[in-house]
């Protein structure tokens, strides 16, 4: 019940064929769109409902948006009107997948920018920090 409604050719006039582009993905490239949430293809098998994506779209557009900022995790999810997200496992795990908050900076950084093992740090710090930490030290 909750599934994607997919559009098919039939829902598309000539004039929608000629000023949209979903008509022409949809009708001359024969991919899957869901009318209700906008996910195609790859979208459609990884996520079985409107909701299951519309999620997903929240939880990438946070990412994305703490990705080189120096807000807070807490900042960006009331921004998101997600605030649940910051007790969610699966999400986390993800963000941690992908970006981390420099322990010494407050930027949030590539996770492969991660360079605590470099200067023995229990923290998470980017190579930024971490090249200047070494620098002190030496
Ligand atoms: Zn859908
Ligand atoms: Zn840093």
């Amino acid at each position: 019940m909750d599934g994607h409604d997919l559009y098919t050719p039939a829902d598309f006039t000539n004039e929608e064929m000629e000023s949209s582009s979903t008509a022409r993905l949809v009708v001359l490239g024969g991919l899957g769109i869901c009318k209700k949430c906008g996910a195609g293809e790859a979208q459609l098998d990884k996520h079985p409902t409107c909701e299951s994506f519309k999620a997903d779209k929240v939880r990438e557009r946070v990412i994305e948006y703490l990705r080189g900022t120096a807000d807070t995790l807490s900042a960006a999810l009331i921004a998101f009107d997600a605030e649940d997200l910051e007790d969610d496992t699966e999400f986390l795990a993800r963000l941690d997948g992908e970006i981390f908050n420099c322990s010494q900076c407050g930027w949030w950084c590539e996770i492969d920018e991660e360079a605590s093992d470099d200067i023995d740090s229990d923290e998470l710090v980017c190579v930024d920090c971490a090249s200047e930490a070494e620098g002190v030290g030496a």
